[in-house]
């Protein structure tokens, strides 16, 4: 293993930006596939790799400890000789000197550069988006500080109902919290799951006492000596609050790489082997967008452990000089209550729907179809169908939707 200096600036075989999901497995994956060189992980967060998901789930309830959402444990970076060079945020990348440079002035030099650094939490622009008790759930200084407040909070209102905040709402509901949901569209989770998903969810939450409010704006936080104090809505309607979460979505983190000539927009783009535009340098996971075969090679960034990890994976073994192309199916989880969520595939154009078992039973699958062919499942509660669902998904399946309906006809005796 080298780590070799010129004029003083330290210099690695492959630099990784981003101690996240995705840089992590990127430095495990080179070592996997018998790299040998250098490798130094540079992130902006002063801690070694964790799972981000636990943070809006057991972290914040408190059913797990710091220690083990961690990514490995703390030797196995020293063990695989990976440097880690914590605390510092990469401001710049300049392409034709092959170095990065972080905010406090350090640069480095690279061979290979791949950029895992992820996305940051998308803030409110409104009056009072800084007001101490306004929290986004990204990094787990975020949830510290959220955890630090709870004995104190006895009214939240959760701004968005996506899957962090419906989680983050689960959390709180479970702490005896009076929580308030608002969501600006007319059904949560319209993004990314069918209505009869949203209309499970927002019952499920109606259950536990969530106050949710569809079609609902914010037009502003409200506080008191620097504090918040509630949150109006667009109208005039003010919910009082001791803690706000704002869960609406992230901003990409590819600014020094856009102002280095890479191309992008809503992320840096990349091709299959996870190659940017600019010379040697790879991006991979929430910050990369890619065309998707199951998005119908549509350029799309996923915000999923799953592409974090295979796209890892794959600038990892092109960088080593096996010959590979991503093209994963896309799968994602989330637990809420006593609820836990699988989807695969990617139900974005879905032209039918089919509901298979039963609401009532909080036990069923949605799956979704274009064409004719299965294109995505999400699974409630039904690990089965999840697991068998996802050769219908691979394999685009064209089924016959009252067999896909039928639940005394496993799934896996429609995928041959
Ligand atoms: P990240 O894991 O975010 O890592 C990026 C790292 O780079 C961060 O540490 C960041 O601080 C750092 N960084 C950013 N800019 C710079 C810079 N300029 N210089 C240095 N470092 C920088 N996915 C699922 O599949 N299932 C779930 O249930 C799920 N739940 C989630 C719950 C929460 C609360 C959150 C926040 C995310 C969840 N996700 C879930 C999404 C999943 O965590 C992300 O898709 C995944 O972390 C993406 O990995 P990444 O490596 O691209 O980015």
């Amino acid at each position: 293993m080298t780590r070799s200096g010129e004029n003083g600036i330290p210099r690695y075989d492959v630099v990784i930006v981003g101690a996240g999901h995705g840089g992590a497995q990127a430095a495990i994956s080179l070592r996997q596939a018998g790299f040998d060189g250098s490798i130094a992980i540079v992130g902006d967060e002063p801690l070694l790799p964790y799972e981000r998901p636990p943070l809006s789930k057991e972290y914040l309830a408190g059913e797990k400890p710091f220690e083990r959402i961690l990514i490995r444990p703390p030797n196995f970076w020293e063990e695989r000789g990976v440097e880690m060079v914590l605390g510092r945020r990469v401001t710049s990348v300049e392409p034709e000197r092959y170095r990065i440079v972080t905010a406090d002035g350090m640069a480095i030099r690279y061979s290979k550069l791949i950029w895992a650094a992820g996305g940051s939490a998308r803030r409110l622009r409104c009056d009072g988006h800084d007001l101490q008790g306004v929290h986004t759930v990204r990094t787990r200084a975020d949830v510290d500080r959220m955890i630090g407040e709870m004995p104190h909070v006895s009214r939240a209102v959760v701004i968005g109902g996506g899957y962090i905040g419906l989680e983050a709402a689960a959390v709180l509901a479970k702490f005896g919290k009076h929580v308030v949901l608002v969501e600006a569209l007319d059904r949560v989770l319209a993004r990314v799951a069918g209505e009869p998903l949203s209309r499970f969810y927002e019952a499920e939450h109606r259950a536990h006492d969530v106050d949710v409010r569809l079609g609902s704006a914010v037009d502003c936080i409200e506080g008191s000596n620097g504090k918040v104090a509630g949150v109006r809505l667009a109208g005039g309607e003010r919910l009082a609050a001791d803690m706000v979460i704002v869960g609406i979505g992230i901003v990409p983190e590819v600014e020094p790489l856009l102002a280095a000539g890479a191309e992008g927009g809503n992320g840096v783009s990349i091709d299959a082997q996870c190659r940017t535009s600019l010379p040697d340098v790879f991006a991979i996971g929430d910050c990369a967008l890619h065309a998707n075969r199951f998005a119908n090679d549509v350029p799309v960034r996923l915000e999923s452990v799953q592409n974090a990890t295979d796209q890892a994976v794959v600038a990892a073994k092109t960088i080593v000089g096996q010959a590979v192309a991503y093209d994963a199916v896309p799968w994602f989880w989330s637990n809420q209550y006593e609820l836990k969520l699988q989807t695969v595939g990617l139900s974005t154009g879905h032209d039918a729907m089919i509901v298979r078992g039963d609401f009532s039973a909080r036990s069923f699958s949605l799956i979704y179809l274009r064409e004719g062919r299965v294109i995505a499942l999400d699974c409630v509660n039904a690990a089965k169908d999840y697991v068998q669902g996802r050769k219908l998904v691979v394999e685009r399946i064209i089924a016959d939707v009252a067999l896909l309906a039928d639940t005394s006809i496993p799934l896996k005796a429609l995928a041959s």
